[in-house]
């Protein structure tokens, strides 16, 4: 090769580095510092998984963690300053904390909201039952499940039961190595031939999704009227003192009894039920407690329940009494109380992260993704501008100027990100709550965490991601607008 070759191809690899655009893995095994801090995260990201198994056991969790970093329980007519910690929980199942800024509260917030619920099977109103000398539970799921995979692994027992008394008794069965579990049937091979010509949505129903809960009948013979239901009865009185009838108003959830582990040799990936979306809610959480104060715009995490169901319900992100907090809180450092129009033009000049996961590219699965366009495990935060399905149904599109601010203030803070979209282009879909804060006026962006095997009892994460997340989150909550 002559010299003037080479020139040339020098000059385009300069014009292509200046003028193409990608997006990079980001594992760095050189940079053993970082290395660490990214397993060291991860190790109290796992305990948070195992100690928040639904909405309400994350909201708890969430809270102690947070009274252990100097918040209290924000108190509404009392005034809040510059460098106040607090929260509110929203009826146990939500939750919003705040670091209160130096600037003007009418200049807006810098919010993160993600989801604490997670796909799971509820019990009915009237879940047990006997049959055939065996006592179960009849469910319900919640959220988008494929009900295949909830057969035939052992499950947990978690919720609260509120006596005729007023009483609440919180229930964990399962988690503890020497705590029974449960599990729902499947079919034998052996017997399965009409099965298994079903499709995969049928092959267990949903009137099938029941949980198998004793099989010792009330001692004093078969005379006795459903004396294996009896039994299990009898014993939840005897250790929990609650009845049937308290069952009725009960919030009992059904979900995996695994812990979350480590995956792969290298152990760089996290694997455990419910990651959609408490990955995204304890970066968040923990960007919020870590991030550098005084902070200048006052900095919330919203952690909304009912994501799963449509965002509906009190605790969902539909309700007004979210953005009601937020009110309350700017009349709070105010001191005085705020016009409806100042109030409106709080919010929208506030800026949001909507965070939630996106589907990491899975080669077993390429086909139902374009690969240009597709979020990948390990290559940090991803943003979707949109979301929805059959022509962006549904999305709340984030505008263009937002959403390069955003991603210019990542990158000024040397955040890595990437972008995608959930599947091909009319494959499927999927919402999040940003439609609803863009709703009220907010300026809001979809991003978070890229997963593997989304909505299944045992869901995958890349360690690099939730680090890189957690930094980024950190980063807008600094920085943005500041
Ligand atoms: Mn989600
Ligand atoms: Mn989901």
């Amino acid at each position: 090769m002559n010299q003037e070759e080479d020139k040339k191809k020098e000059e385009i690899e300069e014009l292509r580095k200046q003028l193409t655009f990608s997006f990079k893995n980001l594992w760095d095994p050189e940079n053993e510092e970082e290395m660490q801090a990214i397993m060291d995260f991860n190790q109290d990201y796992k305990v948070a998984l195992d100690r928040g198994k639904t909405e309400r056991e994350f909201v708890d969790y969430a809270i102690e963690l947070l009274e252990a970093n100097g918040y209290r329980a924000y108190e509404t007519d009392k005034p809040l300053a510059a460098g106040d910690r607090v929260y509110e929980a929203v009826h146990g199942k939500a939750l919003v904390a705040a670091v209160i800024g130096t600037a003007d509260p009418l200049d807006g917030f810098n919010l993160i909201g993600a989801h604490v619920d997670s796909p799971r099977l509820d019990l009915k109103p009237n879940p047990m039952y006997e049959s055939d000398e065996l006592t179960l539970l009849k469910t319900h799921y919640y959220g988008g499940i494929k009900k295949y995979q909830w057969a035939a692994t052992p499950l947990a027992l978690h919720g609260v039961v509120i006596t005729r008394d007023g009483e609440t008794i919180s229930l964990s069965i399962g988690e503890e190595a020497d705590d029974p579990v449960f599990t729902i049937t499947d079919l034998l091979p052996h017997l399965g031939a009409d099965q298994m010509k079903k499709t995969a949505s049928q092959v267990i129903e949903g009137e099938e999704l029941n949980v198998l809960a004793g099989s010792i009948p009330l001692p004093g013979g078969d005379d006795i009227k459903e004396r294996f239901k009896l039994g299990v009865l009898k014993l939840l009185f005897d250790q929990y003192g609650f009845t049937e009838r308290d069952l009725v108003t009960a919030e009992i959830e059904i979900v995996p009894a695994t812990k979350a582990r480590c995956v792969g040799f290298d152990r760089s990936m996290v694997g455990g039920y419910g990651q959609d979306d408490r990955v995204c809610a304890y970066t968040a959480l923990k960007a919020l407690i870590d991030a550098d104060t005084p902070l200048k715009r006052t900095g919330l995490v919203i952690l909304y329940d009912k994501e799963e169901t449509g965002s509906g319900g009190i605790t969902g992100a539909r309700s007004q009494l979210f953005p009601s907090v937020q009110k309350r809180m700017v009349r709070s450092i105010l001191g005085r109380e705020p016009s409806a129009i100042e109030l409106q033009d709080q919010i929208e000049k506030s800026t949001m992260l909507s965070s939630d996961v996106s589907n990491a590219f899975d080669p077993t699965f390429a086909s139902v993704s374009d690969p240009k366009n597709n979020t990948y495990a390990g290559r940090g935060i991803a943003f979707f501008k949109y979301t929805g399905a059959r022509g962006k149904g549904g999305t709340s599109d984030a505008n263009a100027e937002y959403f390069n601010e955003v991603t210019r203030l990542l990158e000024a803070n040397d955040v890595p990100w990437q972008t995608g979209e959930l599947g091909k282009v009319d494959q499927g879909g999927g919402g999040t709550v940003a439609i609803y804060q863009s709703d009220l006026g907010m300026s809001v962006i979809d991003c978070g965490v890229p997963v593997l095997s989304m909505h299944s009892c045992f869901e995958i994460t890349s360690k690099i991601d939730v680090y890189k997340t957690y930094e980024a989150y950190k980063v807008f909550l600094e920085k943005m607008r500041s």
